[in-house]
């Protein structure tokens, strides 16, 4: 019987991550847009291992988590897989030292302080770790930096590349106010794409990626020019308490 309901959710994730895929294609179809130029990133938070396997099994490859010790335990239990893990959470500065080199991309920088600690950790683990400088676009958000002070987090970070090693500047992510309608994110995806060629253009940097687009609003940001969207409840169901 254990047998059996593993198979059946193993198939349910099949499932809605082919419906997700397929309302992908749709976006890009609408929008123009090469299906390949957009990364599906699962967000597995609060989700068990055996559910990651169940998707890797059917082709999913990129994962993101927000938790610094879940995601670490998750990456030991999942270890040998071919998985390329993200960090999209909230970062403190004295846990930059466990995340430097773990994770393909690290989303969510948004001090100097986190930066020039992620560098010194990237560069004492030899790594070039990539990051995103995730902006904060509401009032009621805590997390993100400012626009008014995106350009000196922006030169900061570029200058704390060191050849090989320290960080990889690749471009910016939002998570903007959560609304009813998909609709109401759109002016927010379009406003973080303005903000990247901006800063593109000021600083000769080119700055490939946008992150943004969730579950509720993912097909808006492709229309917007999402490279990388990050869904979870669409994916995986409902997220379980957390323990
Ligand atoms: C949890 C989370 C998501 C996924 O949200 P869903 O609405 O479940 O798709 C995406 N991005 C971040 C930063 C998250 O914390």
């Amino acid at each position: 019987m254990a047998l059996s309901t593993h198979t059946s959710r193993a198939s349910e994730l099949a499932a809605r991550l082919a419906e997700v895929k397929g309302r992908m294609e749709w976006a890009c179809a609408r929008a123009g847009r090469d299906p390949e130029s957009v990364r599906l990133v699962a967000v597995s938070k609060f989700h068990p291992a055996s559910d990651i396997l169940a998707l890797v099994e059917a082709g999913q490859r990129e994962f993101a988590e927000s938790y610094v010790q879940e995601a670490l335990l998750k990456q030991d239990q999942l270890v040998g897989q071919d998985i390329l893990w993200h960090f999209v959470g909230g970062l403190q500065t004295k846990k930059a030292k466990q995340v430097a080199g773990r994770f393909v991309l690290v989303h969510s920088l948004d001090t100097g302080k986190l930066a020039v600690e992620l560098a010194r950790r990237a560069a004492d683990a030899g790594v070039l770790q990539s990051v995103l400088l995730e902006i904060n676009m509401g009032e009621e958000q805590k997390a993100g930096v400012d626009e008014a002070e995106l350009p000196e987090l922006a030169e900061l970070v570029l200058s704390l590349r060191e050849d090989d090693v320290g960080l990889d500047l690749q471009g910016l992510m939002c998570l903007p106010p959560m609304f009813d309608a998909p609709e109401e994110a759109r002016p927010y995806f379009a406003r973080l794409r303005e903000l990247r060629d901006e800063l593109s253009a000021s600083l000769g940097a080119a700055l490939p990626h946008l992150s943004m687009g969730m579950t509720g609003d993912f097909e808006a940001a492709i229309e917007e020019g999402a490279t990388i969207i990050r869904v979870g409840t669409s994916i995986f169901g409902a997220r379980p308490q957390k323990r």
